[in-house]
């Protein structure tokens, strides 16, 4: 993604965020997609734990649900913090991330 592109809004949209970028695409990042590639220490070293088959969900996540973003804040001009609904909130999310998370809506102009 060339450098100059940025979001012009991130609005959401049912469970998913609806991000229309300058260069005139537009496309949704479902918020489980983004949770699932949070790019925190701690979330990175549990997707690299082979899977627990007698994992029991704790009980943060059984009242927390699907993850839902409650806050999001920029960090300078590259990226955006997420306060989740579970609390967690260590992932800052750079906009080519979010750009490279995104199933585009519409393509871009050209
Ligand atoms: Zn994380």
């Amino acid at each position: 993604m060339p450098a100059d592109v940025l979001p012009l809004s991130i609005k959401r949209d049912g469970d998913a965020f609806r991000i229309e970028w300058s260069d005139g695409v537009a496309a949704s990042v479902p918020f489980l997609t983004l949770r699932n590639n949070c790019p925190c220490a701690t979330c990175n070293d549990e997707r690299t734990k082979p899977a627990d088959p007698f994992r029991v969900l704790s009980a943060r996540e059984v009242s927390a649900g699907l993850p839902v973003p409650v806050a999001m804040k920029a960090v300078g001009h590259y990226a955006y913090q997420i306060t989740w609904n579970d609390g967690h909130d260590a992932g800052i999310f750079t906009l080519d991330a979010l750009r490279r998370l995104g199933q585009p809506a519409t393509p871009p102009r050209t």
